[in-house]
């Protein structure tokens, strides 16, 4: 099933363009690592199977250079819609990829994201019961580790990766935990004030998402902001991560390149 699986996601990489990185984490582990609001929305999701679910399936997709390029560092700038599309479509490409390989493992996909929700709640806090965590499953499944940004970041494509989630009966072998971080790195923390307001004790997702709502007024077509996404990947073409991180870990998940 191992292969099938691989194959599967190989082709939608292929058929969107797109490259990705899968990994597996043993179910027991994620689901005692969420939080006991996401447990419950994870039992909801998953009807009356969760007691059989053996294993989650992680899967990413990786931004495209050229559109993390188009993320304006400072100032409002139009060509951050080229991001915001780009969002759109991973989100796309994650939750078709994410259903086919459900049916494939008789499983259950947990979608990308909820797309529009940011301007639709009062408090971040209120997306919790909403979703079930993709960070909790990526991590524990070696597809990265969690930043200083909070973001998932991955060895090869640092934080520009979009997640979603499949669960499933079948038991398959673990390519995780994750064991990178960040080590010195601060680039995410110099890039944004929010995140570095967290570090004096503000909840900087709830900072974020207001932020992200007065970038929507501005014209911004999605729920994204992604500066703290650029500083991580150009952090890392400085080539400080290759340096520190353990290549034994880096070969575990399952890559895969386009033509
Ligand atoms: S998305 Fe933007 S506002 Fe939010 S943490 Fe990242 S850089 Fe800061
Ligand atoms: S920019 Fe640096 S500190 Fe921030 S998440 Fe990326 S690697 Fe970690």
């Amino acid at each position: 099933m191992l292969e099938e699986v691989l194959e599967a996601f190989r082709g939608e990489a292929q058929r969107w363009g797109l490259r990705g990185v899968l990994g597996f984490a043993p179910f027991r582990g994620v689901y005692a690592a969420l939080m006991p609001i996401q447990r419950r929305r994870l039992e909801e999701l998953c009807d009356d199977a969760v007691g059989v679910m053996r294993s989650a399936i992680s899967i990413a997709y990786a931004y495209p250079r050229d559109v993390v390029d188009a993320i304006p560092m400072r100032g409002y700038k139009e060509s951050w819609n080229i991001y915001a599309r780009a969002y759109h479509r991973l989100n796309r490409a994650l939750n078709n990829t994410a259903e086919r390989i459900a049916e494939l493992v008789d499983g259950i996909a947990v979608p990308a994201t909820l797309e529009g929700f940011t301007g639709r709640v009062e408090h971040v806090e209120d997306f919790y019961a909403a979703t079930v965590s993709h960070r909790v499953a990526a991590e524990l499944a070696g597809v990265g580790w969690r930043g200083k940004s909070g973001l998932i970041v991955n060895p090869r494509y640092a934080s520009a990766i979009r997640l979603a989630t499949i669960y499933t009966p079948l038991s398959l072998p673990s390519t995780g935990p994750s064991e990178g971080g960040c080590g010195e790195c601060q680039a995410c923390l110099k890039a944004c004030p929010l995140l570095r307001a967290e570090r004096l004790g503000e909840d900087y997702r709830e900072l974020c998402r207001r932020y992200i709502i007065a970038l929507e007024r501005r014209g911004l077509e999605a729920d994204v902001c992604g500066r703290c996404v650029r500083a991580c990947v150009e952090s890392f073409e400085s080539g400080y991560m290759s340096r520190h991180l353990n290549p034994d870990w880096i070969r575990r998940p399952y890559y895969i390149d386009i033509d």
